[in-house]
């Protein structure tokens, strides 16, 4: 990913990001920051880059052409790379607050274009002209833009594939939700009198991690009793939906996973938003409900239009929804949960390992699901596709959906009926385990093998089935 700050101060943003973590991701290639010198665009001989603000009033103000022209160099830069715009951040006191969610949506880009005002700030016609966002750090004013761009590419940057030691993935980081972490210990067992918690030396790892939901728990009520309220209405909502475990695990995951964006939850039904996929995922009681719910959640035409993927819970919902959101039935599924806490056994001597980007194109031209160009490569790239190989040739593959469903299973020809089907998927069953998840997959119906493949593994199947609508 690349960060491209403009600023009146480049070395003081090159300076704050060169070290530790990020400065070691940098020198890696996962990122790039670059600083872009504004003042090195002014028109102007004496190179100044304020003047006095129309109307009076205290401070200078930053002015549109240097600023404008620093950008317009930048953004050509990138367009000839990547063929896209970026994204430009302004980042202000009168932006939205920056949260966690902000940072996964940023994580997304390619590039990303942060801009730092100084002085009183920025005359309002260039930031009409390139901004898509405005940003702030908090409720407090700072003298310049540096620091809270210096934030923000920290906290993006460490989502980002790579950058972190464990290499995981934000598609496979465990939930954390909205509660604040936990209290920590480290070396000696005892110091100053204190004892490290005898839990955490227990070596059970069930106990530690209920004490370390325990103190996540008080510490969030007494700290931010804000977030846990949230924590609440999320709580009350997962148990509304394992009234019907099996068949509601594909939006209970979404929540525990720290992937979803509640929407609504009452009684009558809950809609919330797919982080990672985009996809709506809604279940409701009946459907006039399910029609009220909907009508009042997107009452704007535009905001409908953005609706790109849709998962239905009830099938009475089809029709409207097909025309509400201009929308198209996609698949009917059956839903399928590995239930149990146990890993699953998988045969001996397999060879099942990681895909790289080198796979990509065996992966393309054997995947047979229904899914957008680039799906696959996205799905490599973010480290989730493993294969399974014979006498070192890849002889089938298995992979996660975007929305957290185990899937993407294909065994080529010549290697069918050997086993690694079912040795691929309790390999991978055992990994979302391992991440404290409770694994699930979608099936469709008729695929009669695959129903029988998730028997065999001890999967549950919801009794109803689920639906995918799309554009
Ligand atoms: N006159 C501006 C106002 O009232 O909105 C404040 C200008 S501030 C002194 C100078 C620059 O610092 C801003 O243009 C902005 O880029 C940055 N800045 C200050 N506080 C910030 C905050 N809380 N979050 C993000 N950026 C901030």
């Amino acid at each position: 990913m690349n960060f491209h700050i403009l600023t009146l101060f480049p070395e003081t943003v090159e300076n704050g990001l060169n070290s530790s973590v990020i400065g070691k991701a940098m020198e890696k290639g996962t990122i790039t920051v670059k600083a872009h010198n504004i003042r090195e665009y002014t028109t102007d001989k004496h190179k100044k880059v304020d003047d006095y603000p129309y109307g009076g009033g205290a401070g200078m103000l930053m002015q549109a052409q240097p600023v404008f022209d620093c950008f317009l160099s930048v953004k050509e830069e990138i367009v000839k790379r990547s063929g896209k715009s970026p994204r430009v951040v302004y980042v202000t006191p009168q932006g939205a607050v920056f949260h966690q969610s902000m940072a996964e949506e940023f994580a997304k880009e390619e590039n990303l274009v942060f801009l730092c005002g100084h002085y009183e700030g920025i005359d309002e016609r260039v930031l009409e002209e390139i901004v898509t966002d405005y940003v702030s750090i908090g409720d407090y004013v700072l003298t310049g833009g540096e620091l809270p761009a210096m934030v923000m590419v920290d906290a993006v940057a460490r989502l980002v594939d790579g950058v972190l030691h464990n290499g995981e993935s934000s598609q496979t980081e465990s939930f954390q939700g909205p509660l604040l972490e936990y209290p920590q210990y480290s070396r000696p067992e005892e110091w100053r009198g204190k004892k490290v918690p005898d839990v955490l030396l227990s070596g059970n790892h069930q106990k530690i991690e209920q004490w370390r939901l325990e103190q996540s728990v008080v510490r969030t009520k007494e700290r931010r009793p804000d977030l846990y309220q949230k924590y609440e209405i999320l709580k009350n909502c997962e148990n509304h939906l394992l009234k019907n475990k099996l068949f509601h695990m594909d939006m209970l995951e979404a929540l525990r996973r720290g992937n979803a964006r509640l929407l609504y939850f009452e009684e009558d039904g809950v809609l919330l938003q797919e982080k990672n996929s985009g996809a709506y995922l809604f279940t409701t009681k009946d459907r006039t409900s399910g029609e009220k719910i909907l009508r009042s959640i997107f009452s704007d035409p535009p905001q409908r239009e953005k609706v790109k993927l849709f998962v239905s819970h009830q099938e009475c919902m089809n029709a409207f929804l097909c025309e509400f959101f201009s929308i198209n039935l996609e698949m009917e599924c059956i839903q399928a949960v590995y239930t149990r806490k146990e890993p699953l056994p998988v045969k001996r001597g397999m060879d099942i390992r990681k895909l790289d980007a080198g796979f990509l194109s065996a992966l393309e031209k054997h995947y047979h699901g229904y899914v957008e160009a680039g799906y696959v490569e996205s799905q490599l790239k973010s480290g989730v596709m493993y294969g399974i190989f014979e006498e070192k040739k890849l002889a089938g593959f298995i992979g996660m959906h975007k929305e957290g469903s185990v899937g993407m299973l294909e065994i080529f020809e010549n290697y069918r009926n050997k086993g690694y089907a079912k040795a691929l998927e309790a390999f991978y069953i055992n990994l979302h385990l391992k991440n404290g998840w409770t694994p699930f997959c979608q099936v469709e119906t008729e695929n009669e093998k695959s129903l029988r493949l998730q028997e065999s593994l001890n999967l549950y199947m919801a009794k109803e089935q689920l639906y995918w609508l799309g554009k």
